[in-house]
């Protein structure tokens, strides 16, 4: 009897972790996202940390071996992890991941992006994205999208779950809806209205709040600042009377530093990548926002 109990047991730990689809992402937030909708349907790595700036990746060979027996990758898209994604595929040997495979799952197809290079971009203007700003995650509209093409994609990998899926999406998305207000007026109520940022990073979440990215710390993308582009930055702040300067975890604050105690704006440190959950990273950039509202002095 207990034989036969264990032979069952281990039958049933082997059948669900059969049927569960294996999904790796290139991010924590697409991690977090895919979570969202496949639930415990799914299992999901994601290839970067939380703190990892997903533009330059080393492509490991650990990477090629978590996609060898995916079911499905999950990349940002808008050319963000050009420089190291197309190796870590083409390294797994797994065609159902490769661009335009089965389980190949792009997110940037399925948003409308801003800041699109009107000319064609050539290196000397930094590590400019030709397909546009691709930092779209930090727009919950714009993520409501992804989500729900998430769950389209995932139907058709596990066409027997497709409701699951469907009903998760929705749950995500109404929960998006009714964060949404609470978020806004505390922005509108810190006053807030010019930022500058490190890197256009942030830039959907500003615009999708009614802030105005009015510079940022690099000169170019991809560009560490010169001190002739930190004094012009100095005057700017002064002049348009900046309040915030939000500098992205995941890229130097010397220079945040200096612009804070040279101007009176405040510097606040944001995360950009999902740690806990997507909820909790939108709610970090209000409350930095709040806090800059709050702590201006000077300007
Ligand atoms: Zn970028």
């Amino acid at each position: 009897m207990r034989y036969i109990s264990v032979v069952l047991f281990s039958f049933a730990v082997s059948f669900s972790s059969q049927a569960k689809l294996v999904v790796v992402t290139t991010t924590t937030t697409l991690k977090n996202l895919v979570e969202e909708v496949g639930r415990d349907r799914v299992s999901v790595i994601s290839l970067t940390k939380s703190t990892q700036d997903p533009h330059f990746v080393e492509a490991k060979p650990s990477y090629m071996v978590k996609l060898r027996k995916a079911d499905m990758l999950v990349e940002v898209g808008l050319d963000l992890e050009v420089g190291w994604i197309g190796n870590v595929q083409r390294g797994a040997k797994n065609p159902v991941i490769i661009n335009g495979g089965p389980g190949f799952f792009s997110a940037g197809d399925y948003v409308k992006a801003i800041e699109v290079p009107k000319l064609k971009v050539d290196r000397s203007q930094g590590d400019v994205h030709p397909y546009g700003n691709p930092h779209f995650h930090l727009d919950p509209n714009r993520i409501v999208t992804v989500v729900q093409a998430l769950g389209k994609k995932l139907s058709k990998l596990d066409p027997a779950s497709k409701e699951f899926y469907q009903n998760n999406a929705d749950h995500f998305a109404n929960k998006i809806k009714s964060s949404l207000p609470g978020w806004h007026s505390r922005v509108e109520l810190s006053k807030v209205k010019n930022v500058v940022t490190y890197h256009k990073s942030l830039n959907y979440f500003l615009t999708s709040f009614g802030l105005h990215s009015v510079s940022s710390i690099e000169p170019h993308p991809g560009i560490p600042p010169t001190a002739k582009h930190i004094i012009g930055l100095i005057r700017q702040i002064r002049q348009e009377k900046v309040r915030c300067i939000l500098n992205e975890s995941y890229f130097e604050t010397t220079a945040g530093e200096r612009l804070r105690k040279e101007t009176g704006a405040v510097l606040q440190v944001v995360p950009v990548e999902v740690q806990t959950d997507y909820f909790e990273l939108i709610e970090a950039l209000v409350h930095a926002v709040e806090e800059c509202g709050k702590g201006a002095e000077g300007v």
